[in-house]
């Protein structure tokens, strides 16, 4: 991989790490015991820039050494690796951000934040949907979009509301939950 072009290398550690991304966040609301760590990003019920940096510790430390190791195997040059982080810091605040982006067609290729608000959704309609963190594509080709017509969802956080509050509890939330 190092040898590519900027911009193709770019493309595609994009794709490698959204494709990581997007089966080890379908293993986060699949998996009963994985649930219990990422139910603390899905707590937050207003959703806004700091939204996305509510995440459990060890749900961190999985899925950034999951999505950075086939990465570093494949051989990335620093440069792209050092874009791609910037890409993913960026995407990670402003997806989360009430900002109103209208893509036309390109929504169903690249995610914004209306897409990624429907994963938040608290009801029935969109739970365990809408996994992808750059490539919307990817949802559409698992079957795993939601496809509303509106631009917002209506209300957010974890369906039946039972994640603790505060920070040290939320820490403790995945050791001490009996669902
Ligand atoms: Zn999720
Ligand atoms: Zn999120």
């Amino acid at each position: 991989m190092a040898g590519l072009n900027f911009w193709v290398a770019l493309f595609l550690i994009v794709l490698v790490a959204d494709l990581v991304q997007y089966f080890t966040h379908r293993a986060y609301h699949e998996v009963p015991l994985l649930w219990r760590l990422h139910a603390v990003h899905h707590s937050v019920k207003s959703m806004d820039w700091m939204a996305g940096s509510r995440q459990h510790i060890l749900e961190l430390l999985i899925t950034r050494t999951l999505v950075l190791a086939p990465i570093y195997v494949l051989g990335f040059s620093k440069e792209v690796i050092d874009a791609h982080i910037i890409i993913v810091g960026f995407l990670a605040v402003f997806n989360h951000c009430k900002v109103n982006v209208r893509l036309g067609p390109l929504r169903y290729v690249i995610v914004t934040p209306n897409f990624h608000h429907w994963h938040h959704r608290q009801d029935q309609e969109a739970l365990d949907k809408t996994y992808a963190a750059h490539f919307a594509f990817l949802d559409y080709l698992f079957g795993t979009a939601v496809k509303s017509q509106r631009a917002w969802p209506s209300d957010y956080g974890v369906l039946g509301d039972y994640v603790s509050d505060g920070f040290f509890r939320q820490l403790k939330f995945p050791f001490v939950w009996k669902g």
